[in-house]
């Protein structure tokens, strides 16, 4: 797979969000490449022709810009991040996260981490030292088989598990967004237990995958029976 690279000046970094106050996104793009993920989208709004997962544009000057607009702005949550995975590979040569993350808790801003990779550990002092940071990984089967067919670029599902307990045991507050549940989530409820503080569970909602689904014959795990068997391995922990 051929990634382009493009290294650009974002205008602004600390954007408003639907779902929390603040959203920062130190990348356009992620090398992840999910077949499902609903945020394709920002190929039509930054005019990127390229697939999903082969672009990443690095806002090479996020902290700089952060560094101001936090001086300009309310303190209130912060998400890291909502349209790209903020330790996606590249960030372990570009540090854009880590230097944001610095940032935010030098200023005491909340912040609410969402990846799918264990690089977030390497920035675990800041973590540690943070006021109101919380980390949460997305975990969306236990099957490292299905993982591979959905999410072939996305870190192993054990590694994930593993930073998960890492991080709780350090004492950093973590949650697991168990959505969109994919095929193979029997058991992963049992597997999260005792190393995450909250879980959010939802069913696949978009139909970018479809093709997945029908390709391997797993059409029967988008049915509703399917998904409030797993959501009760959750309800009964
Ligand atoms: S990690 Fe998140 S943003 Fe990146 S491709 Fe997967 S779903 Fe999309």
């Amino acid at each position: 797979m051929t990634l382009i690279v493009k290294e650009i000046l974002a205008k602004t970094i600390l954007s408003k969000s639907k779902i929390y106050p603040y959203v920062v996104n130190p990348y356009t793009g992620c090398q992840h490449g999910c077949s499902y993920c609903y945020v394709r989208f920002m190929k039509r709004v930054t005019g990127h022709t390229e697939p999903w997962g082969e672009f990443v544009d690095v806002k090479v000057n996020a902290a700089e810009l952060l560094r101001q607009e936090i001086t300009k702005k309310k303190r209130e949550r912060v998400w890291v991040s909502g349209v790209c995975d903020p330790y996606q590979p590249l960030e372990e040569k570009y540090r854009l996260t880590r230097q944001c993350l610095e940032i935010l808790a030098r200023n005491t801003w909340p912040v609410i981490i969402q990846t799918r990779s264990p690089l977030v550990l390497r920035d675990i002092d800041i973590l540690r030292e943070a006021r109101d940071f919380e980390v949460g990984f997305s975990v969306t089967t236990a099957d490292d088989t299905i993982r591979k067919l959905f999410e072939p670029g996305a870190p192993p599902i054990n590694d994930r598990i593993q930073a998960l307990d890492e991080l709780h045991k350090a004492g950093i507050r973590t949650y697991a967004m168990v959505a969109p549940v994919l095929p193979g989530a029997e058991g992963l409820a049992a597997l999260l237990k005792g190393k995450v503080d909250y879980v959010l569970i939802d069913r696949m909602n978009y139909h970018y995958a479809d093709q997945v689904y029908r390709k391997y014959g797993l059409e029967d795990k988008r049915a509703d029976d399917y998904f409030f068997r797993i959501q009760q391995e959750f309800t009964d922990l």
